[in-house]
């Protein structure tokens, strides 16, 4: 997906230097994967609760990967 479409099915944007985070909190089913995986970058307490540039872009992309409900994307700066 774009990231406009993204934009346009109700996620929001987390922007980081070489990867921007989309959340889409309707969609989310709190399985606590992504926190669990790395708490620096995804952290309920906190605002922005998402920070991208916490953790290298290759490792936020593998834990959005796993995201159980699609909740997260995300999109690699080229
Ligand atoms: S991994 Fe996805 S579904 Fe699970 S808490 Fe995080 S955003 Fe929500």
């Amino acid at each position: 997906m774009t990231e406009q479409e993204l934009l346009d099915k109700g996620y929001r944007k987390y922007s980081g230097k070489d990867i921007d985070v989309f959340f889409n909190t309707n969609i989310c089913e709190h399985s606590g994967h992504c926190v669990r995986s790395n708490g620096d970058v995804f952290d309920v307490n906190r605002r922005p609760w998402i920070i991208a540039d916490n953790a290298d872009s290759a490792e936020v992309a593998e834990i959005i990967d796993g995201c159980p409900s699609g909740a997260l994307k995300y999109v690699l700066h080229k």
